[in-house]
């Protein structure tokens, strides 16, 4: 079985392979199955019962899944997790398996678009209040927990806003009021930044962008620590979970009640791209990481660059927070950066030729789009702006090419804006 021991960049190929499993094949097997076969209903019975483990339906579980589920905990330091569609169909799962009409969640308000969409429109309709505040403002986020909020949700890295909140300082505050610390670390990725050992509770990924790395499939996970112990005062219909799964009974909730109901299933040939995508992890971020800091540097030379946001930059308000949680291994590898108009930018986009424009990041190639226009154009313009995003602004999520290419790519659009 998997040596507990393995560093990092081992443990992300080998986590979860034993070897003599699958018939001795070295890649996780596809187990593109509708459901499993059973000699006895005795047997059946028992594994609906969870009086024994195994497969039903490819709802419910999937031994390609599991793997990367096995996988994801053993690297982030998560007692289990469940893989899921898409991310977003893993933040709402971890979100509905806590809250319900009349609860109270509290969020950083630098947000993924969809997540904002998702608190803003379907939450509220649902009777969750959300209250949103700055990410990286911890007097903020006290001001606004009550003993009412049942969580706490922030991003390692806020998509565009590219802030860093303090994660220990949010994970104290989330427990001295009894309420878990939820965080979204797909930017951030597991090699650089484990949550879970700075205090969170549960985290999501969006799978689908570094751990996938080739923008080859859609997925999510959700990762619980087994830590939170859902106080019954709080949180009673948790009760029955914790009395039969104990310290997994977050996770049990997730896969029982939200999961199997609302069918956020990931297909496992998904799955099966992302846990090839997941070999060169370690690499990949080496590299990314390391051409995002000279990307970033270049632009912040560059006459035609009114502005770069990145903070691995000094002079980023985050910086000194992301230099002391990341140890100094990175940044991350998306940025933004500000032309003189949304022409220019329209400009830059039309002359690229080597990085690619559209709706992603954490391909391992170099991506642009400019949110403005695109993601965010159904927004009204305050709402654009309130989410930080400005006419101005392309986004940048640094692949890695050799630099000397990529930075030739911007040098040579740049002229032509
Ligand atoms: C992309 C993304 C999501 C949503 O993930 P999907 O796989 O696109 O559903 C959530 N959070 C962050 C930070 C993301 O970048």
């Amino acid at each position: 079985m998997t040596d507990v021991r393995w560093k990092f960049d081992t443990a992300v190929i080998h986590g979860a392979q034993a070897p003599g499993e699958w018939k001795s094949a070295t890649l996780a097997p596809i187990y593109q199955t509708a459901s499993h076969r059973f000699d006895t209903a005795e047997e059946l019975s028992d594994v609906f019962a969870g009086k024994k483990a195994g497969f039903i339906y490819q709802r419910l579980r999937n031994p390609t899944n599991q793997v990367l589920e096995k996988r994801l905990s053993q690297l982030t330091g998560g007692l289990d997790a469940v893989v899921t569609g898409s991310g977003m169909a893993a933040i709402n799962n971890a979100v509905l398996t806590i809250c319900q009409a009349g609860d109270e969640i509290v969020s950083g308000n630098s947000l993924f678009m969809s997540t904002f969409l998702l608190f803003q429109n379907v939450h509220r309709k649902l009777g969750i209040t959300v209250k949103l505040v700055e990410s990286a403002d911890l007097a903020a986020w006290k001001a606004a927990v009550t003993p009412k909020t049942k969580l706490l949700f922030v991003e390692t890295i806020g998509n565009p806003k590219m802030d860093v909140p303090d994660i220990r300082g949010l994970a104290d505050l989330a427990h001295a009021n009894r309420a878990p610390l939820i965080v979204d670390n797909t930017l951030a990725t597991p090699y650089l930044f484990l949550p879970l050992a700075h205090g969170a509770d549960i985290l999501v990924y969006s799978t689908t962008k570094y751990l996938n790395g080739h923008g080859a499939a859609t997925g999510g996970a959700v990762i619980d620590a087994g830590r939170f112990d859902w106080p019954e005062d709080k949180y009673p219909d948790f009760a029955l979970f914790k009395e039969r799964k104990g310290n997994l009974a977050y996770i049990d909730k997730v896969w029982r009640e939200i999961h199997i109901n609302f069918g956020t299933t990931q297909s496992p040939f998904q799955t099966y791209l992302t846990l090839i995508g997941m070999d060169t992890l370690a690499l990949r971020m080496e590299r990314h990481m390391r051409n995002a800091i000279h990307v970033a540097e270049f632009l912040d030379r560059h006459p035609k660059v009114k502005w770069v946001n990145f903070p691995g930059l000094a002079k980023s308000p985050s910086h000194a927070t992301a230099k002391a949680q990341f140890g100094g291994k990175g940044y991350g590898a998306l940025l933004t950066f500000g032309l003189e108009t949304e022409k220019a930018c329209f400009d830059f986009i039309r002359n690229v030729k080597l990085i690619y424009h559209l709706a992603n990041l954490g391909d391992c190639k170099s991506l642009v789009i400019h949110p403005w226009s695109s993601q965010y154009i159904s927004f009204t313009e305050e709402s654009r702006r309130e989410n930080g995003i400005t006419p101005d602004l392309l986004r940048i999520s640094v692949g890695i090419e050799a630099i000397e290419d990529i930075l030739e790519d911007f040098d040579q659009a740049l002229r032509k804006v």
